[in-house]
């Protein structure tokens, strides 16, 4: 830590080498990432039973835990609520947690994505009782929960289950601040009235924040062309009093060195910043057309295999440049070599894993029909 708040490297989108395999993590890169990260005073790693298929919680076995003293470094680790269908499924879990980490506690512990479809799963299958039981016995040094869903809920769920835990991990950035659907200013309000720390999630929204128009890329360059606008987007979580760790899902020595700069240098935000990036956010709204943060939920479980954040990234970037059809031409090479977004079936199996909300088929819907007039240099 060299601030008061701790940069967590999020271990949710590590380098692949293969970009279609997201088991293939590329451990040497991953390797040099660590070693930059931890030799500028940073040790926080925040990973889940999901991230990489597993992979992830292997990969940093290999790069932190088999290489690094255990008392130096501190692992983040997350049930999957999506998979609980039972009492012993938390213990099954737990154990192959830790087997895959080669480590014997965690420093914290979270019940992963709690929003209204899963609640009742982790309730069911009395996960509460169970991470409170890992805190007694020392399997967790401390407990949380990670949350996507409206502020309505979290005062539900904070009122039920708020005196259990010690911090909540939230989907927070400049962006979603005042957004309607995700809350994040009211939901962090919430967990400072029930006295729980703020871990931050997403600041840059999967990239949403700094894959933005031209013209936001200018008015950041005027505001002060000596720092990026990822720089921007983590100083504002930082900056906020009840945040005590943002996370950052770096990809590769690029990002880690940016963001350890940022965070070696930390500075809050004075007020002259805050405007300004409240009003680059109403800007940044209204130029992206559907919200997603690519963190990939959905395709796990889509039976068509549908690579929906690729078609939504590919959708946002066209509505977003003058000069586009190049972006139909991506869209029809994506279709070609995996699957058309036209193979929905509408059968909403992914509707309850977004993060974001998005009424997914009703907007492959619109993506289609979009693109499929356009040039298609596939078709013969
Ligand atoms: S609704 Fe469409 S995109 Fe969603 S899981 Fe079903 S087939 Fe896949
Ligand atoms: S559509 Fe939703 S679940 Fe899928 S990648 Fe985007 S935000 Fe995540």
């Amino acid at each position: 830590m060299v601030n008061d708040v701790i940069f967590g490297f999020g271990c949710m989108r590590l380098p692949q080498t293969d970009e279609n395999d997201p088991t293939s993590v590329d451990q040497e890169t991953f390797n040099k990432m660590v070693d930059y990260y931890m030799e500028n005073g940073f040790n926080y790693f925040d990973t889940s039973y999901a991230y990489h298929n597993g992979y992830s919680e292997i990969a940093i076995k290999k790069a932190v835990v088999d290489r690094y003293p255990r008392e130096s470094y501190q692992i983040a680790d997350k049930m999957p609520t999506w998979l609980l269908t039972k009492e012993e499924d938390n213990e099954k879990f737990v154990n192959e947690m830790l087997e895959r980490l080669g480590i014997d506690y965690f420093d914290k512990f979270f019940i992963h994505n709690i929003n209204a479809a899963w609640l009742p799963k982790a309730e069911n299958a009395n996960s509460f009782e169970y991470i409170k039981n890992m805190k007694k016995e020392g399997i967790a040094r401390e407990i949380g929960f990670s949350f996507h869903d409206d502020s309505k809920l979290l005062k539900q769920f904070l009122e039920e289950y708020g005196d259990i835990f010690d911090f909540a991990q939230l989907e927070l950035n400049y962006l979603d601040w005042e957004d309607p659907i995700i809350e994040a200013r009211k939901c962090y309000e919430l967990c400072g009235q029930y006295g729980l720390d703020v871990y931050v999630m997403e600041p840059l929204k999967g990239g949403v924040i700094i894959n933005t128009t031209d013209e936001i890329k200018d008015d950041f360059k005027k505001f002060n062309p000596n720092e990026s606008i990822a720089s921007f987007a983590l100083r504002f979580c930082a900056s906020l009093d009840n945040v005590k760790v943002v996370l950052s899902g770096m990809s590769n020595m690029e990002n880690t060195i940016e963001n350890c700069d940022t965070f070696k240098n930390f500075k809050k935000l004075n007020d002259d910043e805050f405007e300004f990036l409240a009003i680059e956010a109403e800007k940044l709204r209204l130029s992206v057309a559907i919200p997603c943060s690519g963190c990939n939920y959905c395709v796990e479980h889509c039976p068509e295999e549908i690579p929906i954040p690729d078609f939504f990234n590919i959708y946002n970037t066209k509505k977003q440049q003058e000069d586009s059809d190049i972006y139909t031409a991506y869209y029809h090479k994506l279709a070609n070599e995996k699957v058309p977004a036209s193979n929905c079936t509408y059968c909403q199996t992914c509707i309850d894993y977004c993060t974001q909300k998005i009424n997914i088929p009703d907007e492959l819907k619109n993506v289609d029909e979009i693109f499929k007039e356009g040039f298609n240099p596939y078709s013969r």
